[in-house]
């Protein structure tokens, strides 16, 4: 995990492919590449979660998750948490987006946060 966000990309037909396939399901492809794209955005929807659940103690509730649809590939959509000042939160307002990690049931995992811009 090194900090950037890639989407699996398709080495013959070159369409990006979210979520990732084994198997191109337009050209048949098994081969692909990881593009690294800007974790920049929009947000698609959002939710507040106000009680914690299984698998989300890495996250105080209340908190912010959202889907957002990225500004190179809008037909791309990442969730994540969404950090800091929740003023202009709606759909359509445009986000950026951080990868680190978290640890979820004693596991590290990658992660996405997004703040307001
Ligand atoms: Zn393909």
């Amino acid at each position: 995990m090194k900090g950037e966000v890639r989407i699996q990309f398709c080495a013959r037909c070159r369409k990006y492919r979210w979520p990732a396939v084994f198997h191109c399901p337009d050209c048949g492809s098994w081969d692909h590449v990881w593009k690294p794209v800007s974790p920049k955005g929009k947000i698609y929807s959002w939710t507040r979660t106000w009680h914690t659940f299984a698998g989300a103690d890495a996250f105080e509730p209340p908190f912010v998750s959202i889907v957002v649809s990225l500004e190179e590939i809008p037909a791309v959509r990442l969730l994540g948490v969404l950090e800091g000042d929740e003023q202009n939160l709606a759909t359509g307002a445009k986000v950026s987006g951080k990868a680190h990690k978290i640890t979820v049931n004693g596991t590290v995992i990658p992660a996405l946060s997004w703040t307001l811009d």
